[in-house]
């Protein structure tokens, strides 16, 4: 069965314009901007332009095109931020998907967290 992508999801809603948000980068194929909610001092939501549902989704579904540019952007954004192990102190990288996963919005989105120690995963 195929995933079943909701046209209405808040960051379909960012990804048309209809919904303002902070962009921190973009490029042909993904979009990042802060959480508005953010859990940490650097919180960056990466997503991709094309419509996918979750992680899963998007690795089995989405071109190698896609694929680049989204981690590319996640790179980039990292570096951007002053987390990346390029000169900053690391960052959390996590995807949330499905109801186990506690997904909120229905669109694939990478969170980056940074800017001060994470402290264990499931804390
Ligand atoms: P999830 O639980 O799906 O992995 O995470 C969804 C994230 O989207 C949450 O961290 C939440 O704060 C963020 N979020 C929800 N609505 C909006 C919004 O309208 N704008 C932005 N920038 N972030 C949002």
């Amino acid at each position: 069965m195929a995933y079943q992508y909701d046209d209405n999801n808040i960051f379909a809603r960012i990804l048309r314009g209809e919904i303002p948000n902070d962009t921190v980068a973009e490029n042909d194929y993904a979009l990042a901007f802060r959480d508005i909610a953010p859990k940490a001092p650097t919180h960056v939501l990466v997503i991709p332009k094309g419509k996918y549902v979750s992680f899963d989704d998007f690795a089995a579904n989405a071109s190698e095109a896609e694929i680049m540019g989204f981690m590319r952007l996640s790179a980039q954004v990292a570096k951007a931020e002053g987390v990346s192990l390029e000169g900053g102190n690391g960052f959390r990288a996590i995807t949330n998907a499905g109801s186990d996963g506690v997904q909120e919005v229905p669109h694939f989105h990478l969170h980056i967290m940074g800017g001060r120690n994470m402290g264990p995963m499931l804390a």
